[in-house]
């Protein structure tokens, strides 16, 4: 652990094989702990970023360091341990033919022995709420069903980053609150790319937002939800007042959790 960063991105450049340059010199430190939001419109780069954190993709120039650790290819294993990822799409983390054995994949690979696996499953399992469909096909299952069966993948490794892309996109208003719920309860180092500034308001203390290829703001959550013109600029909506409580008990310009009273 070192001075107490997680996530340490310096320089960070990225071009897909057909020529798409699209990191041009990310610089981002996240300190252990913090749940920070990444926020920008479509094609800004933010999904193609994330994937770097835990080696998905490995950047062209610059470096990302987990804890202190160089991202490379010599690390990738004890990386992923260290880095989970929840895509957008429940559809492409979900590949077993049981909820229980999709739980159960990340930590059957960590050379860990039957108990072990089984009480992080369980721990996985009942953290999302979703012991009693354990048994069932994540085929058969609702989207917002499907999401938490992704996190809890990712929580039974006990990754100590957690990446979230896009959590609440095509969830329902009362799925959507429980997922808030439930990240804001995990105990881990957390990014969440999002277009929702309602739930960054609600569970991120810091607002980073990338436009083509770099970092052009990384502030409190307060200061960059209540800068309208910095916010149409890129493309994103202007939310007027505190929805944590809805604006009935924090301050009419307050967005964050801290500020709201309630
Ligand atoms: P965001 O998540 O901010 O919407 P993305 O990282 O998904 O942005 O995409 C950034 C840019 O990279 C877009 O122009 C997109 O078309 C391009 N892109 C994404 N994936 C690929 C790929 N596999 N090959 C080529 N270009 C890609």
């Amino acid at each position: 652990m070192t001075n107490g960063t997680a996530v340490e991105v310096n320089d960070l450049h990225f071009t897909y094989p057909d020529g798409t340059s699209v990191l041009k010199g990310i610089n981002l430190n996240i300190k252990t702990g913090e749940t920070v939001a990444i926020v920008g419109p479509n094609g800004a780069g933010k999904s193609t970023f994330l994937l770097h954190l835990n080696g998905v993709l490995l950047g062209k120039s610059g470096e990302v360091k987990i804890f202190g650790m160089a991202i490379n290819k010599k690390t990738l294993k004890e990386i992923r341990q260290k880095v989970g990822i929840v895509f957008k799409n429940p559809d492409d983390q979900l590949f077993c033919p049981t909820v229980y054995e999709d739980v159960a994949f990340g930590p059957q690979n960590m050379n860990l022995n039957e108990k072990e696996i089984d009480d992080r499953v369980h721990a996985a399992l009942n953290a999302l709420d979703i012991e009693s469909i354990k048994n069932k096909s994540a085929h058969h299952l609702s989207f917002g069903q499907r999401k938490r069966v992704a996190i809890a993948t990712v929580l039974a490794m006990k990754s100590k980053v957690l990446v979230f892309d896009e959590p609440s996109s095509n969830l329902d208003p009362l799925t959507k609150r429980k997922l808030i719920k439930t990240i804001n309860s995990l105990d881990a180092t957390k990014l969440i790319v999002t277009q929702d500034l309602y739930m960054a308001a609600e569970l991120c203390d810091r607002v980073v937002i990338i436009n083509n290829g770099v970092v052009v703001k990384d502030a409190a959550t307060d200061d960059v939800l209540s800068d309208e013109a910095l916010l149409e600029e890129n493309n994103l909506e202007f939310i007027s007042r505190c929805r944590v409580c809805s604006g009935k008990s924090g301050t009419e310009n307050s967005f964050s959790k801290k500020q709201c009273r309630r």
